[in-house]
């Protein structure tokens, strides 16, 4: 099935058009779950899917399912797609290929009129990020049963607003129950945000598995105090223990090959020059393909803190708040990502991913799994984040093949 080949110009439009969307000076995107401009590229996409012939629904957590009606209504539908969400700096690739690349493979059918067995969907996650509410990927979680519909609906953003009051707000809080929707199976497109691919000169990751991973909420209280009068041997300083700890996290991860920890963001309390800080939140986040290198970690980050704890007079509370175990993918889904790069003709490259993913949830719950593109440098969640044009056709092309793959398979296995 070699004839049908999606057109990189059209997807390379959709993605410069979107990427209008929350456009940054830097060439980023800035477009933060359920904010206006989510609603905006949100309506961009149900006009484009509408147009398609699509029928558009939405589910009580703002997940949008595209759907293209195949030979038999009665089969689960086969999902494509992704996020169109991003990080405060993000790029114009993260998430968006996914769905848009979903959008022209689906294009690519209408055209030549080519009709499947299973109906097709194009599927936009609500916050995979994870940058407005904690955690990331929280809507692909409920619909994989990993956390309830009103838990997530009530995670709330640093300014207190929820999640559930802000999917009201931009109008896509859709009637159907979050997970009540079945897939055949699910394939997601995404650039790699690693360097792998880029440097051994390959076309097209082959995603098994994704790593496992970790979020943490840690609070440091010492005691605000002036900055000009508080001799230094007198201070409880949140701070310097939160700067201490940061440390602790990147030293923990680099005892271990392979292993990353990060401290991505932090609050000083009350913040102001010339108080000493009496309150500092933070997060760590940790990743590992072994869980067992993950509490090998965790034990060494609790051991240290308790130590900068009693040495700084401060009190640190760490507290588990996502754990996410390693997730193999199906192997009817990879061998159909496998097949669809080598009648391309792409080269490939077997990987384990390790970023998170809205497929490493829907994997609990369909066969799913993944394709990555070669990203420059490497570089994601930046502004700089750059795939070229043939890179992202190559990854369409490859979705498209293995949809079509994997809908025969399943023509064969319900005897058409
Ligand atoms: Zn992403």
């Amino acid at each position: 099935m070699k004839n049908l080949s999606i057109d990189p110009e059209r997807l390379w439009d959709d993605l410069m058009e979107t990427a209008k969307i929350g456009g940054t000076p830097k060439g980023g995107i800035c477009r933060l779950t359920l904010t206006e401009l989510d609603r905006e590229v949100r309506d961009w996409f149900k006009t484009r899917a509408t147009a398609l012939g699509c029928t558009v629904t939405v589910d009580d957590m703002g997940n949008m399912f595209a759907r293209s009606a195949g030979q038999r209504a009665d089969i689960p539908p086969i999902g494509m797609g992704s996020h169109l969400d991003t990080q405060p700096t993000g790029g114009k690739f993260d998430g968006t290929l996914g769905v848009l690349a979903a959008l022209e493979a689906l294009r690519t059918l209408r055209e030549a009129g080519y009709e499947t067995f299973a109906p097709i969907e194009v599927i936009n996650w609500t916050n995979e990020e994870g940058a407005r509410f904690a955690p990331a990927m929280i809507a692909s979680g409920v619909f994989a049963g990993v956390f309830t519909h009103d838990w997530a609906a009530a995670r709330a953003d640093r300014s207190g607003e929820t999640f559930g009051a802000a999917l009201e707000k931009i109008g896509y809080r859709g009637p159907e129950p979050c997970g009540q929707h079945k897939l055949s199976a699910f394939f997601e497109l995404h650039i790699e945000q690693g360097p792998y691919l880029e440097a051994e000169g390959k076309d097209i990751g082959v995603v098994t598995g994704v790593q496992a991973m970790r979020w943490y909420e840690v609070t440091v209280t010492g005691q605000d105090t002036h900055a000009g009068t508080t001799p230094m041997p007198r201070r409880h300083d949140a701070l310097l223990a939160a700067a201490r700890l940061v440390q602790v996290v990147n030293a923990a991860a680099c005892k271990h090959p392979g292993a990353v920890g990060t401290v991505g963001l932090l609050e000083v309390k009350p913040g102001a020059p010339n108080v000493v800080p009496g309150e500092v939140f933070f997060m760590i986040d940790m990743r590992d393909p072994d869980p067992a290198v993950l509490d090998n970690m965790e034990n060494a980050i609790a051991a240290t803190a308790d130590k900068i704890a009693a040495e700084l007079g401060v009190a640190i509370a760490i507290k588990n708040i996502w754990s996410q175990p390693p997730q193999p993918f199906d192997a009817d889904c990879i061998a159909a990502v496998r097949e669809a790069a080598r009648v391309s003709d792409f080269t490939t490259r077997d990987m384990i991913s390790g970023a998170g993913h809205d497929a490493a949830y829907v994997a609990r719950v369909a066969p799913s799994a993944m394709i990555f593109v070669p990203c420059k440098d490497g570089i994601s969640h930046n502004e700089a984040e750059y795939s070229s044009k043939e890179q992202c056709a190559a990854g369409a092309q490859v979705l498209l093949q293995a949809v079509l793959d994997y809908d025969r398979r399943l023509a064969e296995r319900y005897g058409r």
